[in-house]
Order: C-alpha cells, then sequence, then structure tokens
C-alpha cells in the first residue's frame, strides 16, 4: 500500500501550494527556490493536520516515518547530527495556517537539545552559556506549549532564580544560573504534570509536531477565525527547519522588517532589531527593540544587505514584505517574508506607489484594498484646538485617536462595550489571547513591547488605534487601578489615545474629522475609470450633502425630509400642521412651505449640476407627536399641584394637555410600521405632500434663476399599489405645472418610487407606468420580507439565529441575495421591461455595504446610495464589483 505523502522539502514546494503547505510553507519554498537565504527544512502538510483531527488527534499513518526521512535528509544538508553530541542539528518546528495568523498558533525553538546535545553545542560554538540559554528556552517552551504547563509558572521560576543569582536581566543570568533554571524547569514540569522532559531528539520533535496540530484549536485561534471568517477545517501545516542563531553574541541578533512604512505606507524600511536575541523576542515584546536604523550605523554591512533583499523580495511578491530575519555572527537568513499587514492608509499608499513603480497595474490595486477598511482610513483624529490633558507618550502603533472607558482586561472590554459605550482596552502587553478585547476596544494601549508587537500587528490589522511600548504608564492588575503623569486613573473612567502620535490623554477629547489623502483621491479616480454603478449619498443637510460631494458622491439618493422636522424650532410647527384644523393648519403649512424650499436651495447649490432625490415625508405622524406616557404623567402632576392651589389658574394648561393627549391617542397605531406612513400618509392628508412638492419646485426655480444647474427627483415612500403613484405622479405634475409653468427653460425634474414593500417589487411592471425611477428600500424590504422588526430584530433575535447558524449574515447590513435579492431582480427586469430607460438603484443601508454592492452590480442595478462616510468605500467596492465581473466573463469566453 503506497502512503500519502505528508511532508514536502522546501525545494519541493511552491507558492502555488499554499492550500496544501500553508502560506508561510509555500512561501518558505518559493524564497528557497528564489536562491534566498532561507535555513534548510521541510513543512508537514495541512492535509496531515486534517488527519491528525479525523483520527482522534493522532499523527496519521506513515507520517513519523516521512519525519525520521525528512529529518536525515535535513541532517545531511547541514552536516549536523539530530540528537547527536557532535555538531548538534537543532530545529524550528512552527505553525504556518493557509490563511495567516500572527501569533495564534504555537511554535517550539531549539528541538534536538538535550542534557548531552546541550554540551555539543556549547562546546561547538565555544559558547557555554549561549547554549544553556537555548536549552532552558526549549524546556519553557515544550513545557508550556506540549505539555500545557502556565508561562506564569516558568516566569516565576525564572524570577526567583535571577533574584537568586542577583541578575537584572534575562541576559545577567551566567551560566550556572542558566544550567540551575533548566533544571528548575524540568523539576516544574514533572510537578505539574508528572512527565519528564523527554531527551530524545525525536520524541521531542513528534510531540511538538502534535502539540502545532492541537495548537490549530486554542481558543484564541478560534476567536481569530471566527473574526476572520477563516474556516475551522482548513488546518495549519508544520514547518521544520535547521535553526540559525540571533543570540551567539554581539554579532548577532534578531529583527523584523517591515519593507514599507506599515502605518503610512512610506517606502522606507521599517522594523525592529534586538541585538543577542532569538526569534521571538521581537514578536513578544518582552524586550523593547531598537528602530532598525541602528542596524545601519552598528552593522552596515547586514543593513546593506537587508536592503538589497527587501527590493528583490518586493519585485517578487510584488508586495510590502513583512520578513523575518536572524544575523548569525554577521551572516544574515531570512526566515520569512509574507505581505505585511497595514494600517488602511498605508494600504493605500502602497496601491498607490506600486503602481506609479510600474509593480502592478490598477486594477490590482484597486482589488487589493479591503473596502471595508477605507472607514477605518477616514480616521479620526483629535481635535488641536480644545485643551488637551497628555499624561504619557508611547510608540504611535496604529493611526487615529479614539476615547473611551478603561477596560484592564479583554473579558472586561467585551462586557462593557455591550453597554454600548466605548471602551478602551489597557494592558501592560497583548498576547493573543485578547483577541476578543481588541476587537470590542475603540481603541489599545499597552506599556510594553514595540511596533511590532502583537498588540500593533493585530490594531492595524484591524484599524483600531493602538499605542504601544508606553513604559512611563505603570498599571497594577490587582488594584485595577492605572497610573500614568502622577494620576490614577480606575477602571471605567475615559482615557484617550492618539495612535498618530502615541499620545496618552486623560479624559474624553473631541474627535476631528478625516481628509482624503491624495494617494486615496487617485485611487478613488482610478475606481471611477472602471466602475459602472454611480455611487450617491443618503443626505438631508446641506453640509451632509457638501461632505458626500467631496468624498466624490454623483449625487444624493436619498433626501430623508423628515428630518427637517425634527429641530426643536420646528417641531411645534409640524405639530401644529398634525393636530390643528382650519386656519391654524394652514398657517402652519405655509411656514413648513418657507423652511423646506429653504432647506432644499441649500441642497440643491451644494450639489449644484448632480441630482438629489427628495423623498416625500415617510414616518408615520405620531413620531412628531409627544410621548403619551409623559403627557398623561404631565397630566398627573397638575391635577396634583392645582388641587392645592388655585386651581382656576391650571385650567388652560389642563385643556391644552387633554386636547394633546386626545390627539395622541388619536394618532396611536398598534403597528406604526405597517401602519399610516409612507405615501399612505400622502393620500390621507395630500395637502402635506403638496405643501412638500411645492416646496421643492420652488427651491428648483429660485436656484434655477441663480444659475444653479438643478436636477430634482422626487421619490415616493413605501408604494404597493400602482394607483397609489398614479394618484401621486399627476399630483406633482400639476403642481410643477402651477410652479414652474410650461417654458421649455423650467428645471427638468424625475418622479419615481422607493421599492420597499414587496408587493410594489411584484407589480414592478405596472408601477413602472408611472415611474421614471425606482429606488429600493431595502431596510423596509428586508423587514417587511422576512417580516422581521428593524427596530427589534437586531436586539432581540438576530444574534440567537446568527450564532446558530440560522442565518450567515445579518439581513439588515448584508443584502439577503437568496431572498430579498430575488425581489430586487425581479423587479429590475419587470420595470424595465415596461420602461428600458428606467434607472434602478438603492439606499438602504446596504448601499454602503461592500457585499451588498457587488450584489447591486450583478443585479444590473445603475446606482447605489449611502452615507457620505461610506462613499470612498462604495467607489471601490463597485469597481472590484466590475473587475471581478469582467474576471468571470475573460475565464468563461
Ligand atoms: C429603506 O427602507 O431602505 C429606506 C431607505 O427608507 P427608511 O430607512 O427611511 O425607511
Ligand atoms: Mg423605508
Amino acid at each position: 500500500m503506497s502512503l500519502r505523502k505528508w511532508i514536502y522539502a522546501f525545494e519541493e514546494g511552491d507558492a502555488s501550494m499554499k492550500p496544501l503547505l500553508g502560506g508561510k510553507g509555500a512561501n518558505l519554498a518559493d524564497m528557497t527556490r528564489a536562491g534566498l537565504p532561507v535555513p534548510p527544512g521541510f513543512t508537514i502538510t495541512t492535509d496531515a493536520c486534517r488527519a491528525f483531527y479525523e483520527k482522534g488527534e493522532k499523527l496519521p499513518d506513515g507520517l513519523p516515518e516521512q519525519l525520521r526521512t525528512a529529518v536525515a535528509e535535513l541532517e545531511r544538508r547541514t552536516g549536523r547530527a539530530f540528537g547527536g553530541i557532535d555538531r548538534p542539528l537543532l530545529v524550528s518546528v512552527r505553525s504556518g495556517a493557509v490563511t495567516s495568523m500572527p501569533g495564534m498558533m504555537d511554535t517550539i525553538l531549539n528541538v534536538g537539545l538535550n542534557d548531552e546535545t546541550v554540551e555539543g553545542l556549547a562546546a561547538e560554538t565555544g559558547n557555554p552559556r549561549f547554549a544553556r540559554d537555548c536549552y532552558r528556552r526549549l524546556i519553557e517552551m515544550f513545557g508550556n506549549v506540549v505539555f500545557g504547563v502556565d508561562a506564569r509558572a516558568f516566569e516565576r521560576v525564572k524570577e526567583e532564580t535571577k533574584s537568586r543569582y542577583r541578575a537584572r536581566g534575562d541576559v545577567d543570568l551566567p551560566e550556572d544560573g542558566l544550567k540551575e533554571l533548566a533544571q528548575r524547569y524540568r523539576a516544574l514540569i514533572l510537578e505539574k504534570t508528572g512527565r519528564d522532559f523527554p531527551q530524545n531528539a525525536h520524541e521531542q520533535l513528534l510531540l511538538a509536531v502534535e502539540a502545532v496540530f492541537r495548537s490549530w484549536n486554542n481558543p484564541r485561534a478560534i476567536v481569530y477565525r471566527k473574526a476572520h471568517r477563516i474556516p475551522d477545517d482548513q488546518g495549519t501545516a508544520v514547518n521544520i527547519q535547521a535553526m540559525v542563531f540571533g543570540n551567539l553574541g554581539d554579532d548577532s541578533g534578531t529583527g523584523v522588517v517591515f519593507t514599507r512604512d506599515p502605518s503610512t505606507g512610506l517606502r522606507a524600511l521599517f522594523g525592529e532589531y534586538l541585538p543577542n536575541a532569538q526569534g521571538e523576542d521581537v514578536v513578544a515584546g518582552i524586550r523593547t527593540p531598537m528602530p532598525i536604523a541602528r542596524l545601519k550605523t552598528d552593522f552596515p554591512d547586514v543593513y546593506a544587505q537587508l536592503v538589497r533583499l527587501a527590493e528583490q523580495l518586493e519585485r517578487r511578491y510584488r508586495d510590502m514584505q513583512d520578513v523575518e530575519f536572524t544575523v548569525e555572527r554577521g551572516r544574515l537568513y531570512l526566515l520569512q517574508t509574507r505581505s505585511g499587514k497595514r494600517t488602511a492608509r498605508a494600504a493605500v499608499r502602497i496601491a498607490a506607489d506600486l503602481v506609479r513603480e510600474g509593480l502592478i497595474s490598477k486594477e490590482e490595486a484597486l482589488m487589493r484594498i479591503e473596502p471595508s477598511h477605507l472607514d477605518g482610513l477616514l480616521h479620526r483624529s483629535i481635535d488641536e484646538n480644545g485643551p488637551l490633558d497628555v499624561v504619557a507618550e508611547g510608540l504611535p502603533a496604529s493611526p487615529g485617536a479614539a476615547s473611551g472607558r478603561i477596560a484592564f482586561d479583554a473579558d472586561t472590554a467585551v462586557e462593557r462595550s455591550k453597554t454600548g459605550e466605548p471602551v478602551l482596552l489597557v494592558r501592560p502587553e497583548t498576547t493573543p489571547d485578547d483577541i476578543h478585547g481588541v476587537i470590542a476596544a475603540e481603541g489599545v494601549l499597552t506599556t510594553r513591547g514595540g511596533m511590532t508587537s502583537h498588540a500593533a500587528v493585530v490594531a492595524r490589522g484591524m484599524g483600531k488605534p493602538c499605542v504601544c511600548g508606553c513604559e512611563s504608564v505603570r498599571i497594577d492588575e490587582r488594584e485595577r487601578v492605572l497610573v500614568a503623569g502622577g494620576r490614577i486613573f480606575r477602571e471605567g473612567d475615559w482615557l484617550s489615545i492618539d495612535g498618530s502620535t502615541g499620545r496618552v490623554i486623560a479624559g474624553r477629547v473631541s474627535l476631528k474629522e478625516p481628509e482624503l489623502s491624495e494617494e486615496l483621491e487617485l485611487l478613488l479616480s482610478w475606481a471611477d475609470e472602471v466602475k459602472r454603478l454611480s455611487v450617491r449619498a443618503n443626505a438631508d443637510t446641506p453640509e451632509d450633502a457638501a461632505r458626500a460631494r467631496r468624498f466624490g458622491a454623483e449625487g444624493i439618493g436619498l433626501c430623508r425630509t423628515e428630518h427637517m422636522f425634527l429641530s426643536p424650532e420646528r417641531l411645534p410647527v409640524v405639530r401644529s400642521m398634525i393636530l390643528d384644523e382650519g386656519k391654524r393648519r394652514e398657517e402652519a403649512l405655509a411656514r413648513l412651505l418657507e423652511l423646506q424650499q429653504s432647506d432644499f436651495e441649500a441642497i440643491f447649490e451644494a450639489m449644484d449640476g448632480l441630482p438629489v432625490t427628495v423623498r416625500l415625508l415617510d414616518p408615520p405622524l405620531h413620531e412628531f407627536l409627544p410621548d403619551l406616557e409623559t403627557l398623561l404623567l404631565r397630566r398627573q402632576r397638575l391635577d396634583f399641584t392645582a388641587d392645592g392651589a388655585d386651581g382656576a389658574d391650571a385650567e388652560p394648561e389642563r385643556e391644552e394637555l387633554d386636547r394633546l393627549i386626545r390627539a395622541v391617542r388619536q394618532h396611536r397605531e398598534s403597528n406604526p410600521m405597517l401602519g399610516l406612513r409612507g405615501c399612505r400618509l400622502g393620500v390621507v392628508r395630500p395637502d402635506i405632500y403638496e405643501m412638500q412638492v411645492r416646496a421643492i419646485f420652488r427651491a428648483a426655480k429660485a436656484c434655477s434663476a441663480r444659475g444653479v444647474d438643478v436636477r430634482p427627483e422626487i421619490m415616493v415612500p413605501l408604494v404597493g399599489i400602482p394607483g397609489e403613484l398614479r394618484f401621486f405622479r399627476e399630483m406633482i405634475d400639476r403642481i410643477a405645472g402651477e410652479e414652474l409653468g410650461e417654458s421649455r427653460g423650467r428645471p427638468p425634474y424625475r418622479v419615481g418610487t422607493m421599492i420597499e414593500v414587496p408587493r410594489a417589487a411584484l407589480v414592478a411592471d405596472a408601477i413602472a407606468e408611472y415611474a421614471d425611477f425606482f429606488s429600493f428600500g431595502t431596510n423596509d424590504l428586508t423587514q417587511m420580507t422576512f417580516g422581521f422588526s428593524r427596530d427589534d430584530a437586531e436586539n432581540k433575535f438576530l444574534g440567537a439565529y446568527l450564532e446558530r447558524g440560522l442565518l450567515t449574515d445579518n439581513p439588515f447590513q448584508t443584502l439577503d441575495a437568496d431572498g430579498v435579492g430575488r425581489l430586487v431582480r425581479f423587479a429590475v427586469e419587470r420595470g424595465k421591461a415596461v420602461r428600458p430607460d428606467l434607472k434602478t438603484s438603492i439606499c438602504g443601508e446596504h448601499g454602503g455595504d461592500p457585499n451588498s454592492i457587488r450584489f447591486c452590480h450583478n443585479a444590473g442595478l445603475d446606482a447605489v446610495s449611502c452615507s457620505p462616510y461610506r462613499v470612498p468605500l462604495a467607489r471601490v467596492a463597485a469597481a472590484q464589483a466590475a473587475i471581478e465581473a469582467g474576471r468571470k466573463v475573460e475565464t468563461k469566453s
């Protein structure tokens, strides 16, 4: 029986084998092929990991034998012996999933050391202290990862030993101290687990491989996969590689380097270097490393080599790389390279620069942008005009500013965030176990660790502000207080961070809105070249309209006029329009006509030359009336106080209150969202819609007279019956005649409807007879198609549906393509059959969601409309949808 091949030497693999070899494995294979200085090794496949789980966490048949053969080959290649005393071979055992999951799984270094080989290593290197240090590190990692002994227990033993030897840092422990430490570690493992640290190198290796496979399912990896939608059955590969040593003395070291600045995208080596240290020390953030620029002065040859390699790597991988390297006695080795995580700001700059440098095409650049990250790019910054109480300064690890209430651990951050208040996660350093806290927090502050520490990498990936290595801040985790700048902050106190400068600021600060960078403008202009969907904004004020325009909106797709009714000055007029009769009502309508006209004029001016879709009043009228319970309470209080005093004085107030109470009761409905709202309101109270239409046309006329290019579009909400739209179309055309006259030079206008009641979609052909455009109100359409109340579903039951897998996405965020989407496609098809020039768009929340935008592109819609801040994101998502669709066509033909 021929056994499956579980192991590939680096020379055997290539970059296309990522699903089998994992990202790191495929990459090491590719680097080896490219002749880069990679220490030799091999990869155990993700297939083997899946087989391991299928067998109930046992290594699959044939793997141990293949492992022996691969190790023998490694021995031959390096001229070393695994488990041998003379020139011992040591290996690293590292996880490597298909999708990079930085720091989430386990790694063991120096496998192959035991009581004898450690002597061999000491003799070979002439550095016994170094050999002892490697050995104690192996026992510590092995004890933690393989045997599950708490890392803090090792830390305690180390601290005790250090204090006995009066050693301040780890590097101050003498050889004897390290020897003693190794023994005490072994005793600790024995005490905690009843098992001895294995002396046989091959046994060490097998146990290490099993442990790395198991680490695929440790809690932090599971949380990370969930957050990044990585399938649970993908499994991890394991990379086994000959060790090179960065801790052989002052001419050795280790570091992480980004080929461009991962915060800003600037083209310059960026990273950190720890002299006389081994691999994980940099990432773990235990010692604060020095900036890479120091390498230039301390080891100019190595630095020059690194610069050359960075260029070579970028040309080969056509992207910014995150490179781990080790210098062993002046010789540079690359341990891995991968596309570096970066902030959204850097992603944009790098994508634009790579196009300018001729490495990638515009389309590739666009496809590399994660649209949802653009949200974070439009980063808020601190308003420097106000007083700022800066209490400390750390490293500016991930840009943007955040204010939040302090949480000292990840669980508390998650709990507190549920109240809806912003939270700031404050930790000495974060470990991969804190991932859920980082997700819940607005930003992260750590007191230890550098720019490439875990907190920094993860926060940048998520586009969250982060300040790292803020050493002047002291955290007392037991007392749950933080001391900064001589002040005490408790859990729940407000604190702010500025991830762009590293500042830590007491209290809550006011945050400023972002501007678009030159590179983003460039990318967006490329997006506009390829996208087919037009992107508009939902905006109800001139300020929002202007912002939307700055962000590239091609018009307003939804102006919700009810928002113009809600200011404290206007509410009494609106109430009078609703509740009064006769002259008072007429006066209220006349006043509102004036106010609305000036609102529309300002918006038309801001959108000069672009279309503006104004929606007639939509919500149930009771939303403008006072709350019944409050009124009843006031009435009760009035009776109570009036009883003792002069009752007659309270009479007019009592009468007014009673009138209000009657009116509010009269407007009460059992199901207001399915009640008297939208165009039904226009049927029952045509005077309100007439007033609004008149205001729109008067504003259009006035603007037009001033030379503004106005393009009003009047939209009727909640239509479900073709006759409804016919009724309003006649009304609108009649008022247009009255207000604009019939002259040739009158501003053009269009009339359309929202499609947000399922019936409207079903009879779209009949409705299209009266419509110039359809705009899908996918908020209501989702609500009514599912029968899920949009006000209640999200906090009452959608969570349970998502947890149980009954739904994969929240349908109020991502358009439900199978159900709601089907109605949309049907309506577009039917509508266009009657009116081929019918314009179609969506204006629900989905208009700013990348997946929904892709749906709109594929369904043949003409436009999406979303909040002004999401306009840049929507432009990129629309471009990506067009590129993807084009590629599909190409592969088919
Ligand atoms: C909609 O229903 O999708 C819509 C845009 O209207 P509103 O959210 O105002 O009901
Ligand atoms: Mg609606």
